[in-house]
């Protein structure tokens, strides 16, 4: 805990005689401490009115840029992280269904399902443009990185599609009827995961400078380095489709084993990719709050002593 060393620069002798404007609830009672002096106690339970302040204040509130359309790029970041959860949530769910028709021996096929996802990757991706100048002064560099991000992002919606609504429709059910690889829709993947990882790496500047916002993240308390890691899991992921490919050109036992570390490997990626993008949106959605509602100064909250 870094508490009680940022409290000198927050809390300086020439503040005590303030007294707090507005609205404050104390954080352990939710008690109104407005216009109680910053030196007091809650009424209701005790606890010092400092420890509440401090844990409204940002000391960086008054440096940070002003968003020009918070709202929107608040909803950017959900949409972005959001829609493409679904993306992966709908892949995991073709590929159940997959299961379902080998074990029941019928033919469904959930083709909407797949130019569904496709269109959750290309919203996600059109959605992540709102990182490419969220606010005043942001690096010329970094806005070019953000915007070939979000090109980057819908050419894997598009392979994407080529895969699961091109590809699959036509051919037998990937891993379960098809043991060994099938070298297209391996290649079709390979190219797919590299524009996600490649899209993952050019967006990340962008989203880390929204990111120390959040006075919460930027402390470190929860930063996860959540998109390096999703880059990760892709490369292992597609490292699981190089040996799948090279399998197939290998003697056997050789052969088998490469192939079934290979779909080891696809699954865990892909897991954790997911997840991933799981901790992605939670951390969208705590920037997306610290950008609807800026946070506050010292002097907003405490009124200039008289
Ligand atoms: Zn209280």
């Amino acid at each position: 805990m870094k508490q009680p060393d940022r409290q000198p620069e927050v809390l300086s002798p020439s503040d005590v005689a303030r007294r707090l404007k507005g609205d404050l609830p104390c954080i352990a009672c939710g008690y109104n401490l407005k216009q109680l002096s910053v030196l007091d106690v809650c009424p209701e339970c005790g606890t010092p009115v400092r420890a509440t302040v401090l844990s409204v204040v940002d000391p960086y509130a008054t440096v940070l840029q002003p968003v020009r359309f918070p709202w929107i790029v608040a909803a950017g970041l959900v949409v972005w992280s959001g829609a493409a959860l679904v993306a992966a949530l709908i892949t995991w769910v073709l590929r159940a269904v997959d299961v379902v028709a080998v074990l029941s021996e019928s033919q469904i096929r959930f083709a909407p399902l797949a130019l569904l996802g496709a269109i959750c990757i290309a919203g996600s991706g059109m959605a992540s443009a709102v990182l490419v100048r969220p606010h005043a002064k942001v690096p010329a560099w970094q806005s070019v990185l953000a915007a070939c991000g979000v090109l980057t992002s819908l050419g894997a919606a598009w392979m994407y599609w080529r895969i699961q609504g091109v590809h699959d429709p036509v051919h037998v059910r990937p891993f379960l009827e098809s043991v060994t690889a099938q070298p297209a829709r391996a290649w079709l993947r390979i190219e797919t995961n590299g524009l996600l990882i490649v899209s993952l790496l050019l967006l990340r500047p962008a989203a880390r400078m929204l990111a120390a916002r959040s006075l919460v993240l930027r402390m470190g308390r929860v930063d996860r380095q959540t998109m390096l890691a999703m880059a990760t899991a892709l490369a292992v992921a597609t490292l699981g489709d190089f040996c799948r490919l090279g399998a197939l050109a290998s003697a056997e036992p050789f052969g088998t084993a490469l192939n079934t570390l290979g779909v080891v490997l696809i699954a865990i990626g892909s897991m954790l990719f997911t997840l991933g993008l799981f901790g992605v949106l939670t951390d969208c959605i705590r920037i997306a709050r610290v950008i609807v509602r800026p946070p506050a100064s010292l002097s907003d909250v405490v009124e200039d002593s008289p």
